[in-house]
């Protein structure tokens, strides 16, 4: 049942962001000063009549690659057995809903967060967090969730938490309301569709992307957009080294760091990361226990800073 589920959430999304052309409503980005993005698009005051012709064609090029790659993954999907169902450890049913923890004075609390996975090196940092004794937060891409269902169970059942990350990366600065709105259902859906337990209020856009319309839809949705306040640009370096000392350099109280649990790089760099936070004090939290209840519409960058 979850896995008939689950391919009509990826046949309907496929067939909802098909509609989603991703070139309306091209506002200004909304981002806080010393906010490091991956990459925005901008918007061009002048668009001629080609560049819109040769838009158009990509757009259409990339929603057909798109259906096409969720077709093969769902073709895939119903070939396999039945049988790895039962693989599936039950023990990750048991609800792992977020609790706001009491702090001892003096503890120190940090919030790791990994986006764009689950991906080959999720586990491999899930392994460390076990290891060590911490949990993190997963922003999550909902295209990948049913081919990764078994590490998305793993992270539930360490005690670490899943979140979205919207459907396919797309951002949302190029989308209408509906569309982002699909975004962040769909993949919210197809994580409960796994985990059984409801994902948390609140979501993390692509490249940290919002605009008033993002900030709309959230309020809309009852949900709050995460952002971070310490941002080793882990995707841009690859090297362990200096992902390592950004880190132990602005690591702070009540910080939210973010990284992409999809470069081995970044893997490596957690394995001294991970126990390095925890020795100097750091008790390593979801966003869920560092932030308590979240509030809609609101944008958190830590836990000591957010604007509504
Ligand atoms: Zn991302």
């Amino acid at each position: 049942m979850k896995k008939i589920r689950a391919i009509l959430i990826i046949i309907a999304a496929a067939l909802v962001f098909a509609g989603c052309a991703g070139t309306e409503n091209m506002a200004e980005p909304v981002i806080a000063a010393g906010t490091m993005r991956e990459e925005i698009a901008q918007p061009t005051a002048l668009v001629n009549i080609a560049t819109e012709a040769s838009d158009i064609l990509e757009t259409t090029a990339a929603h057909t690659a798109y259906i096409t790659m969720e077709t093969t993954s769902i073709t895939e999907s119903v070939t396999e057995t039945t049988s790895d169902i039962h693989g599936i450890i039950e023990a990750t049913q048991q609800s792992t809903a977020p609790q706001v923890i009491t702090r001892p004075p003096g503890e120190k609390m940090l919030a790791i967060t990994f986006d764009d996975g689950p991906g080959r090196y999720t586990q491999p940092i899930l392994d460390l967090l076990e290891k060590y004794g911490g949990r993190a937060t997963f922003f999550v891409l909902g295209g990948r969730v049913w081919n990764n269902r078994y590490i998305l169970k793993n992270i539930m059942a360490q005690g670490s938490e899943v979140a979205g990350h919207s459907w396919h990366h797309i951002n949302f600065l190029s989308l209408g309301e509906q569309c982002i709105r699909d975004q962040i259902e769909y993949t919210d859906r197809a994580i409960y569709n796994i985990t059984r337990v409801e994902p948390p209020r609140f979501f993390r856009p692509p490249f940290g992307a919002f605009n008033e319309t993002v900030r709309d839809v959230a309020l809309d949705t009852g949900t709050a957009i995460i952002m971070w306040s310490v941002d080793p640009r882990d995707w841009e370096s690859r090297d362990p080294d200096r992902i390592y000392n950004y880190i132990m350099e602005r690591a702070h109280d009540g910080g939210i760091i973010v990284a992409h649990d999809i470069h081995r790089t970044t893997a490596e760099a957690m394995e001294r990361v991970i126990p390095s936070l925890i020795e100097r004090g750091f008790k390593l939290v979801t966003v869920s226990e560092l932030l308590g209840e979240t509030v809609p519409g609101r944008v958190y960058y830590s836990e000591f800073r957010s604007a509504d």
